[in-house]
């Protein structure tokens, strides 16, 4: 797969007059099939580009291949076939390069996946450890990183509980914990596995908000998986549909109609889910009268 550094944006609603866009692409999925052990198929001849600084929403029904998706962007499934191009570096599938790539790839869980007993801002400083050797992860981190993790609790509004054990802090504020743990890690890509799925809509809201502001202040390229459709339609810049595996639209939020939100829960026919004038294309997916609109 050629890696060409600049994304061919289309206009919403013109699939075929191709523009360039000025954004970087991070990270290119070309026709990605993954077929676990078993043979349960969870992605099928996916495609999809990712730039810097695009705030894009994995919409699905449980098993659609969501968390699957997310993995194969940080390596951690690698592809039955297919192929996962990451900007800067060639062979993602290298120890070395996917070490890299890794660093500066943050994830944020649903269940935050914080060591509960230590303080917020040890949890932070986690996210520091990559760039470090192993042996000198033994020994305190230089005043320098500590600062970096007091910055980053600060931009979360949590400088006042850094030294709080996380298990006294609400589930609003661990979330705010993972997102700083993310931010200290100098990330150029977040990853989020439904990071809103234990939290109550008000914190929902704001814990999505502010992963949004600080994605978008640092020109990360956030992809969030959600169950929560009108939280995808307040924040996404772009959305993907999966269904059994395939992507089944690919758009902005103004785009996701009933019809397709019909198509992505309740795998109707992708045919009668395609409003009349939006962008058709295959685009590597295998999938009739996918709709499309992206970079
Ligand atoms: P989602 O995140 O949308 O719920 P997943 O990516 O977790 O979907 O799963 C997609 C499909 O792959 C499901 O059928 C799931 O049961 C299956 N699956 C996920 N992980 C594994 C695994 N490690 N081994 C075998 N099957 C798996």
């Amino acid at each position: 797969m050629e890696w060409s550094g600049q994304s061919d944006e289309r206009d919403p609603g013109q699939p075929v007059r191709v523009v360039t866009s000025r954004r970087p692409r991070i990270i290119l999925l070309d026709d990605v099939t993954v077929v676990y052990p078993g043979g349960v198929v969870a992605l099928s001849l996916v495609s999809a580009t990712f730039v810097a600084g695009d705030f894009t929403v994995l919409l699905g029904p449980s098993g659609s291949g969501k968390s699957t998706l997310l993995r194969c962007l940080n390596g951690m499934v690698q592809p039955t076939s297919g192929q996962v191009a990451v900007e800067g570096f060639p062979n993602v599938k290298d120890g070395r390069i996917l070490r890299q790539h890794r660093r500066r790839t943050a994830m944020i869980f649903q269940q935050h996946q914080l060591l509960i007993r230590q303080s917020a801002l040890d949890n932070v400083l986690i996210g520091r450890l990559g760039y470090h050797s192993s042996l000198r992860t033994l020994f305190p981190l230089p005043k320098r990183e500590i600062a970096i993790g007091i910055e980053c609790l600060e931009r979360v509004g949590l400088l006042h509980k850094a030294m709080e054990r996380v298990d006294k802090l609400s589930g609003g504020e661990q979330q705010r914990v993972g997102i700083a743990r993310a931010l200290a890690q100098k990330p150029q890509i977040i990853l989020a596995d439904e990071p809103i799925a234990s939290l109550d809509p008000a914190s929902a809201t704001g814990i999505l908000g502010l992963l949004r502001d600080v994605c978008k202040e640092n020109d990360i390229s956030a992809i969030v998986s959600l169950h929560q459709v009108e939280m995808a339609k307040k924040f996404a810049d772009r959305i993907i549909g999966l269904s059994s595996g395939r992507i089944v639209f690919l758009g902005g939020r103004d785009e996701l109609t009933d019809n397709i939100l019909n198509t992505i829960y309740h795998n109707a026919s992708a045919r009668n889910a395609v409003p009349s004038g939006s962008p058709t294309e295959t685009h590597g997916n295998s999938f009739p009268g996918l709709a499309v609109s992206q970079p």
